[in-house]
């Protein structure tokens, strides 16, 4: 099989698959130890959907007034409705102030205060002592272009020590021998070649999945491909029915319109022209929080009170505002809803829709960034060779609901944790075992059969289905019928894969290709979403079940464990960690979530 194909080569102590906050931090890391890395990445570094995150990155630093790293634990506990592990919670709550000043030491270029430290504003479920006191300034800004900052002080940084980049390079599957991962395949998309890397260690960095829906404030390349490889591997995904959805991502673009244009006095309407908010959160209105507005967006949809064409979308008006105050507060919004959307808020409404935001499910890890496995009774089994950060893996700290600015401090704790563990088991240049003959076949041949696939449904077409039947029937609303529903349409999507076509034979720089690698890596976590959803029975973050509208810990305070082989998911569950890390934490026990 590989015969057919140019296959070259690497050995490596370590490599690394993305090169986004996570992937950087880890790749920095392990080459500063002076292991041999390789960083593999589909597009160029400070490319990846990290470059778009604004709003900053948390650590109790209390440059701003009282703050200490057990608050955070107590408020990121709480955000994630107590299905977060809590030694993961601690373990991220206590380095990230490190975590912050390493990269302040590293060139980011922080907002300051006036006598010189870092500057943090408020971010939404960031409070003071234990969720008793006023919000916590606790969020790290670099102005409004943080994950940017950040990219391009981790890139320069693995520079610096030597990393070796591989940029447009495909990663397509792991290399695993006998449940052991000796390290991964690549296509490199400039030439076509196949790369195979050899290493001790390889760590999924490859972000989120948010692509596999219709709307998603994420970029292009968000296909959650290293949670495809997982999955292909015989292993399990975790808490894949955790999906964040923000009220206005701009129809059809997904691009976010930030929440300030409601708080600047923006309002919603459906086809009647109704302010429907009125109805479901008649003090808060259109300022309810953003599950609480995204739900009943959905429900106008729902019962054909959308706008548009298909009935599918809101209106979001800013027109009644003084251009003046739009201009002054809101002019990057002016600018996207131009863009974007071609309408002038001014005299328009914004089409917009509850879009993905963020996966709080992922690969499943401990706080050292090794991949778990249930296996055997034993929910903790680790995976060797295998390591997975950022928004790919489920540490699981964001639990059933992600804070913001939690995201950026999670990346860059586990990349360096996940560098740190590797650099404690592997010694540099340590020789790597020979892998078999045969190590690359498994990618090369699902490769070969997509690139020559020649049925009737082409890549586009069923990747629009899959994102509609995400929308629809795994999103804000959920019953145990729109549920049951979206398994059976999700299942007929799957089958449809076999009848994908591809227009173009090329291995090089073949866009049809690559997306329909991406679509297949895309599916199988839709199918696992899809399943995981429909059969949890509560209420819980971000999972609102309108027929079991109660969080149920007695039955459900569990992870959920998802494998898909041959086109079948099998669910299993595993305990939440109650467990602290050291004993200056007591357990927090489980109250409601009210704010
Ligand atoms: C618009 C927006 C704003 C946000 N704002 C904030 C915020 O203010 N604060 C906060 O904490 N969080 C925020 N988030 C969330 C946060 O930015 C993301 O969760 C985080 O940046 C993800 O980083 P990552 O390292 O996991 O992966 P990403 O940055 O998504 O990078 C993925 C990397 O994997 C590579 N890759 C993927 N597949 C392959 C493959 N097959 N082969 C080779 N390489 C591959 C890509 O090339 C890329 O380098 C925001 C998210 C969005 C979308």
């Amino acid at each position: 099989m590989a015969d057919a194909y140019k296959v070259i080569d690497h050995a490596y102590d370590a490599v690394v698959v993305g090169a986004g906050g996570s992937g950087l931090r880890a790749t920095m890391g392990l080459a500063e130890q002076g292991l041999k890395t390789a960083c593999i990445t589909k597009v160029f570094p400070t490319r990846s959907h990290t470059v778009a995150a604004q709003g900053g990155i948390a650590a109790a630093l209390g440059n701003m007034g009282p703050d200490h790293w057990t608050w955070h634990m107590y408020d990121t506990v709480k955000g994630s409705d107590w299905l977060g592990d809590q030694d993961a919670i601690e373990y991220l709550c206590r380095e990230a102030p490190a975590a912050v000043y390493e990269l302040e030491h590293y060139g980011v270029p922080f907002s300051r205060t006036p006598d010189g430290r870092i500057y943090q504003r408020a971010f939404g479920g960031m409070t003071q002592n234990m969720g008793e006191g006023p919000p916590a300034q606790r969020t790290c800004a670099a102005a409004d272009r943080t994950g940017h900052a950040m990219l391009h002080a981790l890139y320069q940084q693995s520079l610096k020590h030597d990393a070796d980049f591989f940029i447009e390079y495909f990663a397509i599957d792991l290399i695993m021998v006998n449940g052991e991962c000796r390290g991964v395949v690549a296509l490199c998309m400039e030439d076509g070649s196949i790369h195979r890397f050899r290493a001790h260690a390889v760590v999924l960095a490859t972000g989120g999945y948010g692509r596999a829906y219709f709307s998603a404030t994420s970029a292009h390349t968000s296909t959650g491909d290293g949670g495809g490889m997982v999955l292909r591997a015989g292993l399990p995904l975790q808490d894949m029915e955790f999906v964040q959805f923000h009220p206005t991502g701009i129809y059809g673009a997904g691009v976010l319109i930030t929440e300030g244009a409601r708080g600047e006095g923006g309002y919603l309407t459906n086809s009647a022209g109704e302010r429907f908010m009125e109805r479901y959160a008649p003090s808060a209105k259109d300022l309810a929080s953003r599950d609480v507005v995204s739900r009943s967006m959905a429900q106008e949809i729902r019962e054909g009170r959308g706008v548009g064409k298909e009935g599918d979308h809101i209106y979001l008006h800013l027109d009644h505002i003084d251009p003046k105050i739009l201009a002054e507060r809101l002019p990057g919004i002016s600018e996207t809803a131009r863009i974007f959307a071609g309408v002038d808020v001014t005299r328009q409404p914004i089409p917009v829709v509850p879009t993905v935001h963020y996966n709080m499910g992922g690969i499943p890890t401990n706080y050292w960034g090794e991949v778990v496995t249930l296996k055997d009774g034993d929910p903790d089994t680790v995976v060797p060779g295998l390591y997975a950060v950022g928004e790919a893996a489920c540490v699981s700290v964001h639990g059933a609901n992600r804070l913001g600015s939690n995201s950026l401090i999670d990346l860059v704790v586990f990349g360096r944790a996940a560098a740190k563990r590797i650099g404690a088991t592997v010694a540099p240049m340590t020789p790597l075992p020979p892998l078999p003959k045969d190590a690359a076949d498994f990618a090369i041949a699902r490769l070969d059969a997509l690139r020559h696939a020649k049925g009737g449904s082409p890549t586009a077409q069923v990747r629009l289905a899959m994102q509609k039947t995400m929308q629809a029937n795994c999103g804000v609303f959920r019953t145990t019928e729109v549920l049951d529903e979206g398994c059976r349409k999700i299942d007929a999507v799957y089958q449809q894969m076999a009848d994908i076509g591809i227009s173009d034979r090329s291995l090089v720089f073949n866009t049809d290709l690559i997306e329909a690698l991406e679509l297949d890596n895309m599916i199988g976590q839709a199918v696992v979403t899809m399943h995981s959803a429909a059969n949890r029975k509560e209420s819980r973050g971000a999972h609102m079940h309108e027929d079991h509208p109660h969080r149920d810990d007695e039955n459900w305070m569990k992870h959920t464990v998802a494998w898909f082989r041959d086109g079948r998911v099998t669910l299993d569950y595993r305990p939440v960690h109650t467990r602290t890390l050291t004993d200056e934490v007591a357990y927090i026990k489980p109250k409601a979530r009210v704010y």
